[in-house]
């Protein structure tokens, strides 16, 4: 029922939001593939939703473009971009192809100790995580570009002031080792940070941060707190939809004022 009156409310606001056009929208996937998995979407359904993107003009551009013309205040476009957390190796056989079709740009946020091997995610599920090899290739194709998600995908907001640095360190060296580039964005890892965490971040050249709050980003949004729409295995058409367009503010602003 609860998904019925999601799906309703989402309907009914599109009838009555407008694309913006000074607005983006960042995209957060994670595996891309047929699994038991809740964040996993299917291929037929990602395939669908890039091609709604295309037929509709939108201009998907790379998360690191975005994050410059937040930083310097520039004008935003409705712009989307598309992420990918963990670097799960289905990001290469299903995602890749269809980028490569498309000409479409993705982010991919690596938890670097998890390279080339296996990550086993909340519901107990383990999925195979990209091999070195793959990510020197998407890379080279110039569609892909790869961030950090720390080393361990730790809780940033947990750790000690020592470990923090550790994990961020380590894991911005290793994917400018691998693949080249400034690698200054972070995604935090289950969404988790705090006031010290954006401070460290600040003060050690990072350029931007992308959390799991969901809402589109303009030119006044804070660099180290971007929002990112959540694409899971529950996001139906409508959702989606709304997710690159006004609605997911609209639909906030109504969650909000709900639960007060
Ligand atoms: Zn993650």
């Amino acid at each position: 029922m609860k998904i019925f009156f999601k799906n309703l409310l989402f309907f009914v606001l599109d009838l009555f939001s407008s694309r913006p056009k000074d607005k983006a929208s960042v995209l957060m996937y994670h595996s891309i593939d047929v699994n038991r998995t809740f964040f996993t979407v299917k291929p037929e359904e990602f395939a669908r939703q890039l091609n709604y993107l295309e037929k509709n003009k939108f201009k998907v551009i790379k998360l690191s473009r975005l994050a410059e013309l937040v930083t310097r205040g520039k004008k935003i476009d409705d712009y989307v971009c598309l992420t990918f957390d963990d670097g799960y190796l289905d990001n290469f056989t299903n995602v890749f192809p269809l980028l490569k079709k498309y000409n479409f740009p993705a982010t991919i946020f690596l938890a670097t100790d998890f390279i080339g091997r296996t990550m086993t995610n909340s519901q107990g599920v383990t999925l195979p995580i990209l091999t070195i090899e793959q990510i020197k290739e998407m890379t080279d194709s110039g569609l892909v570009e790869f961030m950090p998600h720390t080393a361990s995908h730790c809780f940033l907001n947990e750790v000690s002031p020592e470990k923090m640095e550790q994990e961020l360190t380590e894991a911005r060296e290793k994917v400018r080792a691998l693949a080249g580039g400034q690698a200054d964005i972070l995604a935090y890892p289950w969404g988790k940070f705090n006031d010290l965490v954006v401070g460290y971040l600040k003060k050690n050249n990072w350029q931007a941060a992308v959390t799991v709050n969901e809402g589109l980003v303009d030119k006044n949004s804070d660099p180290f707190r971007l929002k990112r729409n959540s694409i899971d295995s529950s996001t139906s058409f409508v959702q989606f939809k709304g997710k690159t367009s006004g609605v997911i503010d609209n639909y906030e602003k109504i969650k909000k004022w709900l639960k007060h």
